[in-house]
């Protein structure tokens, strides 16, 4: 048994209160959700899922902060801002095993496609030059974006990557049914950059 899968069978996170469940987390970066959207598309496979998982903190379920410890956690979306640099690392420091979900997690994908045109073009672009009420670029709301996209990996310890844009539902299953069976899930069959 690999040691990631061990992690997952056997040091479930640090709570003895609640239930043998395996808790588990999605978060949601600099991505489209399409990769939540293929999570949600593994269907009535979910319920299943949920006889071992407790999925405690995602933007598909209501609670609003990340626990002190999950076992897994899902993170779709590459780190374009510092808004998902605090995240992100906050995640990894209170999750035991982290998954770079999709491309965009995996290689900055899309969101690396406004790098060579730098922060200042794209912003003016987006806001002022193709603006259809304002021309104001804004400075709330909007996080401040890093000069460049990059990928998860560049920033925290990614212990697993599911490729794919996004990785297909039966991929997403394979990733966790394998890790609940305590086997390191082999991806390279299952997925693929761009599929
Ligand atoms: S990998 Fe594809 S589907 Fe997933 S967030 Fe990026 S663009 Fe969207």
């Amino acid at each position: 048994m690999s040691k990631v899968s061990e992690d997952i069978i056997n040091n479930k996170a640090d709570d003895n209160t609640t239930s043998a469940k395996v808790k588990a987390a999605t978060v949601w970066l600099d991505g489209c959700s399409g990769c939540h959207m293929s999570f949600l598309d593994m269907d009535e496979r979910i319920i299943e899922l949920l006889q071992k998982v407790d999925l405690c903190y995602s933007p598909l379920v209501d609670h609003k902060d990340f626990p002190d410890m999950v076992d897994l956690t899902l993170v779709e979306g590459a780190v374009s801002s510092h808004e998902d640099l605090e995240k992100i690392k906050k995640v990894r420091e209170h999750t035991k095993i982290l998954v770079s979900l999709g491309d965009c997690a995996v290689t900055a994908n899309v969101p690396s496609m406004r790098n060579p045109f730098g922060v200042k073009a794209i912003m003016n672009h987006a806001y002022v030059e193709t603006a259809v009420t304002k021309d104001i670029i804004p400075n709330e709301v909007v996080p401040e974006l890093f000069e460049y996209s990059r990928p998860v990996h560049n920033f925290v310890k990614v212990d697993l990557f599911l490729q794919g844009c996004p990785p297909p539902a039966d991929a997403i299953y394979f990733l966790l049914t394998e890790l609940l069976e305590g086997r390191m899930p082999d991806l390279t069959k299952v997925s693929r950059l761009g599929k």
